[in-house]
């Protein structure tokens, strides 16, 4: 099962002329732990990596330099084109490390995958991420010395950053996370850096007709779906919308046996009846999982500790399945969702006007980063690893560029997904009206009635959201407490009463 993952999910990276002190190794992800170090003139590198069993398959050395990877590529064969002639590679992290022998930095402009990397070469530290920002990267970077993490919360206790191109971490200071679709390449010795884009939307849009369109959308998540699920039997997080449901089916069509699916509700709201038709169809072997709501909300430390994200609306998304991922059990599941589909396809404008459906489209398409919607830590905190076929970047560049009539047709949000997927789902699968997972769980309620129980008026549920995430997110990252000694009722009371006061937040001490 476990040889099923990654070889690592996430990595803290030292490299040092300073010969400064370690940093210890703080991460919400479970995994194994491994030290790697390497000496290269006068700079060291010590690496822990969050490992599946096989930290070997995560790091690659040649000509002096060495690379560290966290997660996986999903066009490996075709990458493996461009190297003939040589040894074929045999992990990702290998494969990354040739083609940057061939092409630099330039390198990360050909993968289509789940990652962030690290390359430690004389004198350079060069950091990547996916075209998505999908694994979350961070780095303090001063004269001699070059921090990098995949959890900002491991680079908690670095000596002061120099300020590089990239964003700050609230309540970090000196600590940024490197932009989605980037390499920071840092020269060590004065901890200055440059920025490469690699991977940037498509602004323009294409036209294609229905058959074609739909034609495409399917065979590219087809092969997404084939890419991501892996040699055992995968596990879908299952809805019974379109999103999920699509992933699914495809996922189930390819497999050798049955797959597992798995959907979760609460006592208030599920979408179990939904996702129940969906199962038997393909005939999967599923689950339902119900969380009390009480447990839900206790979970909310959990989520933004993991996802690092201080906007309360993605918490919000992110905390059901969170909470279904600390609830699975049997840690090293490969689970894939239908998570992220809304994004490229305005699924959640729910007007039918093609201006203000493209101007979403863009809109989320320019904020998204950052926001750490696809971060792997929130199964990783079940001990398990999740990617999204949604986000794979050749299905992202081509739900982007469709044209917005392709997108919302016939009266109907997503038509073309739902267009692709309609041979192999029931009809009542492929017109189900949207429902956001935070709704069909009952989770937006449930916070919104935690904050007027606590006596927050209907109008500032919404600010008040935005308070107690920020609020967890001063604790837990940047405070570095444990989500465990977090209480959820003890931050909305201190939210509740400066709300009703009119104070102005004060540093966080709770009991
Ligand atoms: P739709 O957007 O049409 O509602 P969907 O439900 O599959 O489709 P979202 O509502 O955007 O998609 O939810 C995002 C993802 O989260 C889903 O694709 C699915 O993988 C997962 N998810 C959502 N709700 C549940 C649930 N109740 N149980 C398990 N997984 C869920
Ligand atoms: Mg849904």
């Amino acid at each position: 099962m476990v040889a099923n993952l990654p070889p690592a999910t996430g990595f803290l990276a030292e490299i040092r002329q300073d010969g400064g002190r370690p940093l210890a190794p703080v991460f919400a992800s479970l995994g194994r732990r491994a030290t790697l170090r390497k000496r290269t003139g006068d700079q060291s590198l010590r690496t822990v990596l969050l490992h599946s069993g096989a930290p070997d398959g995560a790091h690659a050395h040649a000509r002096g330099r060495t690379l560290v990877l966290a997660g996986e590529l999903y066009n490996r064969a075709e990458l493996l084109r461009l190297l003939p002639g040589r040894a074929l590679p045999g992990s990702d992290a290998a494969v990354v490390l040739a083609l940057f022998d061939l092409y630099d930095v330039h390198a990360f402009r050909l993968l289509n995958g789940r990652f962030a990397a690290l390359v430690a070469a004389p004198g350079r530290a060069v950091l990547a991420t996916d075209h998505a920002g999908s694994v979350p990267l961070y780095v303090s970077a001063a004269p001699g010395r070059v921090l990098a993490a995949t959890e900002a919360k491991a680079l908690r206790d670095a000596p002061g950053g120099r300020p590089v191109a990239a964003r700050p971490v609230r309540g970090l200071p000196g600590t940024h996370q490197v932009p989605a679709g980037t390499v920071l390449d840092v020269d060590v010795a004065t901890g200055t850096c440059g920025a490469h884009r690699t991977w940037a939307p498509s602004p323009a849009r294409r036209t294609m007709p229905e058959e074609e369109a739909a034609g495409a959308v399917r065979r590219a998540l087809e092969r997404a779906v084939r890419v991501r699920a892996g040699e055992g039997t995968p596990l879908v997080v299952l809805s019974g919308g379109i999103d999920s449901s699509g992933v699914a089916a495809l996922a189930a069509r390819r497999a050798a046996g049955r797959i597992d699916t798995v959907s979760m509700g609460t006592e208030e709201a599920h979408e179990f009846a939904q996702a129940r038709v969906v199962a038997a169809h393909i005939g999967s072997a599923h689950r339902e999982v119900t969380i009390p709501a009480a447990e839900l909300l206790r979970r909310l430390p959990h989520t933004v500790w993991a996802a690092e994200c201080p906007d309360a609306d993605i918490v919000e998304y992110l905390l059901p399945l969170t909470a279904l991922y600390l609830r699975l059990g049997d840690p090293g599941r490969r689970v894939l969702t239908g998570y992220g589909a809304d994004i490229p396809l305005g699924g959640m404008h729910r007007e039918d006007r093609l201006p203000e459906l493209d101007t979403a489209v863009c809109r989320d398409m320019d904020t998204f980063d950052g926001l750490n919607e696809m971060t792997p830590v929130l199964s990783a905190v079940g001990g398990h690893w999740s990617t999204h076929p949604y986000w794979d970047r050749d299905v992202l560049d081509l739900l982007v560029s469709l044209e917005a009539g392709l997108k919302r047709r016939h009266g109907r949000d997503k038509w073309v997904l739902r267009a692709a997927l309609a041979g192999v789902l029931p009809h009542e699968v492929v017109v189900r009206p949207k429902l956001g997972v935070h709704e069909g769980s009952g989770t937006a309620s449930s916070f919104t009635r935690l904050l007027t129980d606590a006596g927050v008026p209907g109008d500032r549920v919404r600010h008040a959201k935005a308070l107690v995430v920020r609020e967890l997110f001063d604790l837990v990252v940047a405070g570095g407490r444990h989500p465990d000694e977090v209480v959820t009722g003890a931050v909305v009371e201190l939210v509740t009463a400066r709300l009703a006061s009119g104070t102005r937040p004060a540093p966080t001490r709770l009991p």
